[in-house]
């Protein structure tokens, strides 16, 4: 049997692991500003958690969970998305209280059985929130506002927030009345057979299929937004007025519905046109103001957001964002020139670990030129090097790599130089 990783699945490593630190970071930074706590919900879920929230019809239920029986014959479902988790939650534990909004973010593997593609995995990473208990369209413009955020900070400049509102579920139901209509026998005639059963069950879906043919029929749909009733009309008009009130640059897009059964209302997504594939959706959310109470919990409206960390690392390496491996710290590789040399160096190593220095220390012994070479390409910032002088004179030697400097410190009355040296102070 070849030894590899299951297809659509992947190992993480090396410069990518920096910009999945850089990126969970940054989202940590702006979840803390917006108030927003931790959640860690398990990675597997009795399936009807998943199916009756995401929708039966819906294409990830329908054809990309991992769903498989335990040893008792018990459904699961490896978690497709994070919603759905957080919720069961939510009611399970009986978080709603006067406190409301609840704000929770979250971290995770998500799985979902797709056809494998650049920016399309079949375990892939998300992070997200949910806010939970207000339908104040103040919090959809907040959860808006802080993918906003969080894009401007990982260093991103172009790209495009679109915004639809797909009303309640009294506007929906005129809407789907009206597009069945719209259709005709040829139109019905061109559909794929997924489609067809979507058209009599849950027409909306229609909207998610990819094939051509389905979504030149679609194209000819009316705009669900034109069939918003008063309600949910001045309710967008809100979250449109508070997004230009905090400078957010958005694009209706009447087009717009999500894959997932449980939206009302407010959806976006925050898309780049730099990705030409249909994968060029970095993240995306909405309203979902039912979904509490019709998982059997309180009737209680939710706005919340998900983006796809791996398919965010993959569009900043392709638009040259770098990030650093740490900010702030210096790298320090110690040097011992021979074995005479490793218990004099192993207490400089003990000392700078004791004040949090990265160091490393040398075993193999190899010429200095080779040894600072090997430092360099392997991002270090600082060498120190300990040979036969060096203990006689009860010293050591530091090059700063960088700034092609040395410096001489004595190891008894100079100690508090080397951090002074390699800028420990400076550590964020
Ligand atoms: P969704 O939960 O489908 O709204 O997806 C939210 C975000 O998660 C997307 O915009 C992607 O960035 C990411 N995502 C969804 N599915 C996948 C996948 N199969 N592989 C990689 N990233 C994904």
């Amino acid at each position: 049997m070849k030894l590899s990783s299951p297809r659509g699945t992947g190992d993480i490593y090396g410069e990518d692991i920096d910009y999945r630190n850089f990126v969970i970071d940054t989202a940590r930074k702006v979840f803390e500003i917006f108030n927003y706590r931790e959640i860690i919900t398990p990675a597997f879920e009795y399936t009807e958690v998943f199916s009756r929230s995401i929708g039966e019809s819906t294409d990830i239920v329908q054809k990309e969970m991992y769903t498989f029986p335990d040893r008792k014959g018990r459904s699961l479902t490896l978690r497709p998305e994070g919603t759905a988790s957080i919720i069961r939650s939510v009611i399970e534990n009986k978080f709603y209280s006067d406190s409301m909004p609840l704000k929770l973010f979250y971290i995770g593997n998500m799985f979902r059985y797709e056809r494998p593609q650049k920016g399309r995995m079949r375990e892939f990473w998300q992070l997200g929130v949910e806010s939970i208990g207000s339908d104040n369209p103040i919090l959809d413009a907040e959860v808006i506002w802080m993918l906003n955020l969080l894009y401007k900070k990982l260093g991103f400049k172009k790209l495009v927030l679109k915004v639809n509102s797909i009303g309640c579920v009294k506007c929906r139901s005129e809407f789907i009345k009206e597009f069945k209509k719209s259709l005709n026998k040829s139109d019905l005639g061109k559909l794929c057979s997924d489609c067809r059963k979507r058209f009599k069950k849950n027409p909306l879906r229609m909207f998610d299929c990819k094939k051509s043919s389905c979504m030149e029929v679609i194209a000819k749909a009316p705009d669900i937004s034109s069939f918003l009733c008063s309600g949910c009309r001045k309710n967008f008009e809100q979250v449109l007025r508070y997004l230009k009130n905090l400078k957010i640059e958005y694009k209706i897009d009447t087009g717009l519905v999500r894959g997932f059964d449980y939206y009302t209302r407010t959806i976006f997504e925050i898309v780049s046109e730099d990705l030409k594939s249909a994968q060029n959706a970095l993240g995306g959310g909405g309203r979902y103001d039912n979904l509490i109470n019709q998982l059997g919990g309180p009737d209680i409206p939710a706005v919340g957001f998900a983006v796809g960390i791996d398919r965010t690392i993959m569009l900043m390496k392709q638009l040259g964002i770098k990030v650093k491996r740490k900010a702030g710290k210096s790298r320090v590789y110690l040097t011992a020139m021979d074995e005479n040399c490793q218990d004099y160096s192993l207490n400089i190593l003990k000392y700078l670990r004791d004040l949090e220095v990265i160091c490393d220390i040398s075993f193999k012994n190899r010429n200095l030129k080779t040894e600072i070479k090997w430092a360099e390409k392997n991002d270090y910032d600082f060498v120190i090097i300990i040979g036969e002088d060096e203990i006689k004179s009860d010293s050591l030697t530091i090059k700063d790599i960088r700034k092609f400097k040395q410096y001489k410190i004595n190891w008894k009355t100079q100690k508090e130089k080397i951090t002074e040296i390699i800028g420990a102070g400076d550590y964020g």
